[in-house]
């Protein structure tokens, strides 16, 4: 017994020393900036920790994790193998620039909730992170190339704030697809409705969606809701449609992915997980 914890002391000793060797044993893929969502495939991992928090990990060894709109630099990711052996892979997360828009000398507009709208804001914004919190399952469908929910103009996009006379309000965490009312949203991957609700304060018609592992889509302003909680939906199929429910000027889907509950961009995930971007065309012979 204590000669072979001698023995793995020695083995991990003696793994140390070589550690950068070993980061060929894990490919990760996604955008390693702010904002982006990463799958870490690994040849062999049995436990994977991100910065010390534990990852779970699919049956063909791959492991899902994001970083939020101010989260950058190195992230360290650690795990060991089915002969217990240790490894680490430091990487670096790039910081990204953000659409500011500064308004300045304008008289301030401001629209306060009451006290009973902002307690029933605070319940829902509880539910919604309830539902989150619950979503970190066995499920895997975020390993499928994604597909946009809706078609239109962009007309909003992750990371952007607005600096009123100097105050930053809030920043925009979602990829704003403007349409008209009643437009189709399709699910941009299979999942299980976890929140659908047909009238919060701020979101309007809300339907979050889990993808697994942590990976939820949420969809706001929507008009109508065509599922239910508990519901498997299949990638493609018309979930909603667009509204201009809740706080908003016009007809439009606002889509948000999170990890856990870090806001992630879906533009990059699109940009980096549709069919197109994981199963490049090859070249036409002539
Ligand atoms: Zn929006």
């Amino acid at each position: 017994m204590l000669k072979s914890k001698l023995m793995n002391l020695l083995v991990t000793g003696a793994y140390l020393v070589s550690l950068s060797a070993f980061a060929a044993e894990v490919k990760l893929s996604g955008a390693l900036t702010s904002g982006g969502l990463i799958i870490a495939e690994f040849d062999d991992a049995v436990a994977v920790q991100l910065n010390d928090e534990d990852l779970m990990l699919t049956e063909t060894k791959q492991a899902v994790f994001g970083f939020g709109r101010d989260q950058q630099g190195k992230q360290r990711l650690s795990w060991h193998d089915s002969n217990g052996q240790q490894h680490e892979y430091v990487f670096t997360i790039a910081p990204r620039d953000y659409v500011i828009d500064r308004v300045d000398g304008v008289p301030q507009q401001t629209v306060t909730p009451d006290p009973e709208q902002q307690a029933r804001a605070r319940r829902e914004a509880e539910l919604v992170w309830q539902a989150r919190d619950a979503a970190v399952t066995q499920l895997t469908e975020f390993l499928t190339p994604i597909i946009m929910p809706a078609k239109g103009r962009i007309s909003g996009v992750y990371g952007s704030q607005r600096i009123f006379n100097g105050t930053p309000r809030n920043p925009h965490y979602g990829l704003d697809i403007a349409a008209p009312k009643g437009s189709p949203v399709i699910a941009p991957w299979s999942g299980r409705v976890i929140l659908a609700e047909p009238d919060l304060f701020y979101s309007g018609g809300t339907l979050i969606v889990d993808h697994g592992h942590g990976v939820t889509s949420t969809f706001i302003h929507l008009d109508k809701i065509h599922v239910a909680v508990g519901d498997f939906i299949t990638q493609g199929q018309r979930i909603a449609d667009i509204g201009a429910t809740g706080r908003v000027t016009g007809p439009h889907l606002d889509w948000r992915i999170n990890w856990r509950h870090l806001r992630l961009d879906p533009a990059l995930v699109v940009e980096h997980f549709s069919a197109a971007a994981t199963n490049p065309v090859p070249p036409q012979a002539h």
